[in-house]
């Protein structure tokens, strides 16, 4: 009952899913999280959306899922070296003038809010890595214990030519031998002559004089290397080796990697069992990129203010298009394809709406509009169980699309399947839309937030007139003048008193 596949990509093939619990029950799965030192921006909101999905359907399959995904807010520096650079983070708060971790908190804020607006489901637990500091102390002792990391000045070093003489692996994820290994590090790091090894990464970095976010350890004052904090989390909230690990196709080297390493010197062990890599999201046709101005935040798209898009598009559309390319295949927004899934939207919740209603009216036996009906609704989540296929799940659901219609418009008779059919297709629509995608019928959330300000206005109003009867006018000119700064207007008249929105 519970198939289901997953591509995963340390061993680059397509695998029956089973967890790590014996009865298969729970799983867990870790996704690592933004950075907080600036606006969560489309590519990420895309991976954070796919995930959304994965951790939807394993709930749908009944999977009692552990969802953890971190925070990273200790400022890292741009390579892992003692350069005397300052943080991300450090820099953003001077430029800001603000607290490091005020910048954290308002960045936090920032994401949680998009995150809501596109509709996913929070984890199960959100670590910080500042939250973390002792876990990852404690970690990178460890992997010096086993030998497979040394200090030099205040920094400590893990040792990844033990890792690759031992044979244990490193660069399998990324597919990277030891020479392009050897390459990519040295340049991206600065300080190569504290290393036994170009490959070598820091886990524990000295703090500069200027670093603001600093921690004392048993090499001095510094603060963990990034890729330490989810490995010390994952470990801590899930176990040394765990279902589900997640992230950007661009994580995979060095963090994953790297990620990999870390758990093997600390305990030995692989620490995931199915490696999961999204894919990223270009605009008309190439890469994001803030100074080519090809480049659009989420509340710019949500609002229509970017020049690149003619109006403003919804958070339900968006997610409705991330919907359209499989999480593993490079997705390209342009204006037409939102247009498009504007449209696509719109009628999958028509088609809802009417197939809710739509009431069984006669007596049907092994029809064969029954058998395809109930056969599309089987292929619908056979596309999901393929490695989370929403495109073709989707294309699926518009053939349910038409069927619905067809019974709207009396093309066909809803004599022709039978009541528990019709009972299934209301449930798996129902189920697919909203718990599986994620999507909400956006129409009528402003509807019920519409007639709730009404009831809300009311019930001001008649306070206002109590305060009146009572001759206390300073409090009913209170309530006047606070409305008004919301941008809502009481008129009084010979009904009574009215609203209106300014
Ligand atoms: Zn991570």
């Amino acid at each position: 009952m519970k198939k289901l596949k997953i591509y995963n990509s340390f061993s680059r093939e397509l695998s029956d899913f089973s967890s790590i619990d014996p009865k298969n029950e729970y799983v867990g799965m870790y996704v690592c999280g933004p950075t907080v030192y600036n606006e969560v921006h489309l590519g990420n909101c895309r991976t954070f959306v796919s995930f959304d999905i994965v951790y939807r359907y394993l709930l749908h399959k009944a999977y009692k899922v552990r969802y953890v995904r971190n925070i990273t807010d200790v400022g890292h520096l741009e390579g892992d070296a003692d350069s005397g650079a300052e943080s991300k983070i450090d820099q953003r708060a001077r430029l800001e003038r603000l607290e490091p971790m005020e910048i954290v908190q308002k960045y936090s804020n920032l994401f949680h809010h998009v995150m809501q607006q596109l509709n996913t489901l929070p984890p199960s637990i959100e670590p910080t890595a500042t939250g973390h500091i002792v876990e990852q102390i404690e970690m990178v002792k460890q992997i010096i214990a086993n030998g497979y990391g040394y200090e030099k000045n205040g920094s400590v070093y893990f040792n990844t030519r033990k890792l690759i003489e031992e044979n244990k692996g490193y660069g399998t994820l990324s597919g990277k031998l030891v020479d392009d290994l050897l390459n990519e590090s040295r340049d991206n790091l600065k300080n190569q002559d504290e290393k036994e090894h170009p490959s070598d990464f820091a886990i524990w970095v000295k703090a500069s004089p200027t670093h603001i976010m600093r921690w004392p350890s048993p090499w001095g004052e510094g603060f963990p290397g990034w890729h330490l904090e989810c490995s010390a989390m994952s470990t801590k909230y899930l176990g040394q080796t765990f279902d589900i690990h997640g992230g950007g196709m661009d994580l995979q080297f060095p963090h994953h990697e790297n990620e990999i390493a870390q758990n093997l010197g600390a305990c030995g062990c692989q620490p995931v069992r199915y490696w999961m890599h999204g894919n990223m999201l270009v605009l008309n046709g190439k890469k994001m990129s803030k100074s080519d101005g090809n480049y659009i935040m989420p509340r710019e798209l949500f609002a229509g203010s970017s020049p690149l898009m003619t109006k403003a598009y919804s958070p339900m559309t968006l997610r409705f298009f991330m919907l359209q390319a499989h999480y593993r295949s490079t997705l390209n927004i342009t204006e037409e394809a939102m247009q498009g899934a504007e449209i696509g939207l719109q009628r999958l919740m028509e088609a809802n709406a009417v197939l809710q209603e739509l009431q069984y009216s006669g007596e049907a036996n092994n029809t064969d509009l029954d058998a395809k009906i109930n056969s599309i609704i089987d292929a619908a989540f056979g596309e999901m169980d393929n490695d989370f296929n929403t495109p073709n799940a989707l294309a699926e659901l518009f053939g349910l699309v038409s069927e619905i219609q067809k019974f709207h418009n009396k093309q066909q008779s809803l004599n022709l399947i039978s009541e528990a059919t019709l009972n299934r297709l209301k449930d798996s629509f129902k189920a697919l839309i909203f718990d599986v995608f994620g999507l909400m019928d956006e129409t009528a959330a402003n509807d019920s937030s519409a007639e709730m300000l009404d009831g809300l206005m009311q019930m001001i109003i008649e306070f206002r007139k109590e305060a009146r009867e009572q001759k206390n006018w300073a409090k009913s000119d209170l309530i006047r003048d606070e409305l008004l700064k919301l941008g809502i207007q009481i008129k009084d008249g010979k009904e009574g008193a009215s609203w209106t929105k300014l």
